[in-house]
């Protein structure tokens, strides 16, 4: 069996709500099935969804490796994994969703506070934005 990291992103994402908590920041549903990409956090009066990318099946360019066995099955999957992100985010924005997209990796410490400091700001500054159709965070990356 290949060694392929179990879904670090759960309790990631445990913390990122842990943070929010702290702050008194109050998410309306969490893993939203009706929108796309199921967000792992939906922010519905400011029009804001975050979703939590584990480094392995959404491909951090930092720290994705392709595992050794059965390598052409994963590329392939995590290709599809990624095309998925892409079509999700378009999907998202142009019902006028505001995207956030966080790596796992960026949550430890600093990152955690900063993402929660990203997340306040928008829910803070929403009422003075007109409809934002704005990808923020990871998309530079989505290519
Ligand atoms: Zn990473």
């Amino acid at each position: 069996m290949a060694r392929v990291p179990a879904s670090g992103a759960r309790s990631t994402e445990g913390r990122l709500r842990a943070a929010l908590r702290a702050r008194g920041i109050r998410w309306t549903r969490a893993n939203d099935a009706r929108l796309p990409g199921s967000p792992d956090l939906t922010f519905s009066a400011a029009r804001l969804v975050v979703f939590v990318d584990g480094c392995f099946w959404h491909a951090c360019p930092l720290h994705y490796r392709t595992p050794r066995t059965n390598a052409r099955r994963w590329r392939s999957k995590i290709a599809a994994n990624r095309r998925r992100d892409v079509r999700v985010v378009m999907l998202l924005a142009s019902r006028g969703w505001t995207v956030l997209r966080v790596w796992e990796h960026e949550l430890p410490e600093d990152g955690l506070y900063r993402v929660v400091e990203i997340i306040a700001d928008h829910l803070h500054s929403r009422r003075r934005r007109e409809a934002s159709k704005k990808v923020v965070h990871r998309s530079e990356v989505m290519g």
